[in-house]
């Protein structure tokens, strides 16, 4: 069976939308967005997320600089950002130039307006398991469609590809954590990982986070596996308007047939992604207000 993400997330912003609407609030949750350079997946992916905060009733603000920007600049813009009462949220878009530290970067971000959730102090959060903080969009996108599909993940053994900042060690810390509905067996494999199509065979759930178009054939999956599709990669196609189309991680048509579900590319964890962006801010605006 085919998981409808964009249903499950459209149901996620509908109930943000209500609360949104449903209360009388002196000012609407605030979202600042910082855009660097001129890639288009990056221009593609803010545009998206200003629709969906439209959507939702949250205000966005768009924040966009040169490729050039000097880290200072940057810095200082985050720190405007962090005294500015009508923002809730920060976030900025990845990647950023080579003459930028991400890590610097999020680290000068307020931990309490970190709805990406990757300062340190939030990321440390998740590894402890406290609730106060914010979990990067795409792991809590996941985790909200287990949740949603009433997957209990509880002794199962889930295999993650792709050990990145933003997905594959979150989501491992989050779907290990001693909580109901969680407590997995997580095998996280990355590149260096050896005899990767058995790690993957042994996985009740595999979630592919690697960015290698179509990367994963039903000889990596187990029979009846739940199969997580992270990947967003661009491949040519001269029929299609754009050029391009989008395909996952995993090689959908060879592996449909042997999982019992499956996330499409597009609209399965990308819509989740989103959502999950709209719900931290409004946490955000509810925390600060
Ligand atoms: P990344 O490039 O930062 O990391 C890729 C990871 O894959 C690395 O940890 C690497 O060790 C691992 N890897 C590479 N080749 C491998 C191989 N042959 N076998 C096993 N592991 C291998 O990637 P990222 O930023 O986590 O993104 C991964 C994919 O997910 C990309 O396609 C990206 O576009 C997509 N993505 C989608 C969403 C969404 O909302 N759907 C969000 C973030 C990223």
């Amino acid at each position: 069976m085919i998981i409808d993400g964009k249903a499950i997330a459209d149901s996620i912003e509908q109930e943000i939308s209500s609360k949104i609407a449903g209360e009388v609030f002196h000012r609407r949750p605030g979202l600042a967005v910082v855009l660097i350079g001129e890639l288009a997946p990056s221009h593609a992916y803010v545009k998206m997320k200003k629709k969906g905060c439209d959507r939702v009733g949250i205000n966005s603000y768009i924040y966009q600089f040169d490729e050039n920007i000097s880290e200072h600049d940057l810095l200082s813009t985050i720190q405007d950002l962090n005294g500015d009462e009508k923002i809730d949220g920060i976030l900025v878009q990845l990647p950023l130039p080579d003459h930028i530290l991400p890590h610097k970067i999020f680290a000068s971000i307020d931990p309490g307006k970190d709805i990406d959730g990757f300062n340190p102090v939030n990321m440390g959060k998740i590894l402890l398991g406290m609730s106060d903080g914010f979990c990067p969009c795409t792991p809590l996108g996941i985790k909200l469609l287990f949740e949603k599909l009433s997957i209990d993940l509880t002794g199962k053994n889930v295999t993650i590809l792709g050990r990145s900042n933003i997905v594959g060690k979150p989501l491992a810390a989050l779907l290990m954590q001693n909580s109901p509905g969680l407590n997995a067996t997580v095998t996280l494999a990355h590149s260096k990982t050896k005899d990767l199509q058995a790690v993957c065979h042994r996985a009740d759930v595999l979630v592919a986070a690697i960015g290698i178009p179509q990367f994963i054939t039903r000889e990596y999956i187990k029979q009846g596996a739940v199969v997580i599709d992270v990947g967003i990669n661009r491949v040519d196609d001269p029929d299609a308007k754009t050029g391009y189309r989008l395909v996952g991680d995993v090689d959908f048509h060879s592996v449909f047939e042997k999982c019992s579900l499956i996330t499409p590319v597009p609209k399965g964890v990308g819509p989740m992604t989103i959502a999950s962006l709209l719900l931290n801010t409004w946490t955000s605006f509810r925390r600060r207000i």
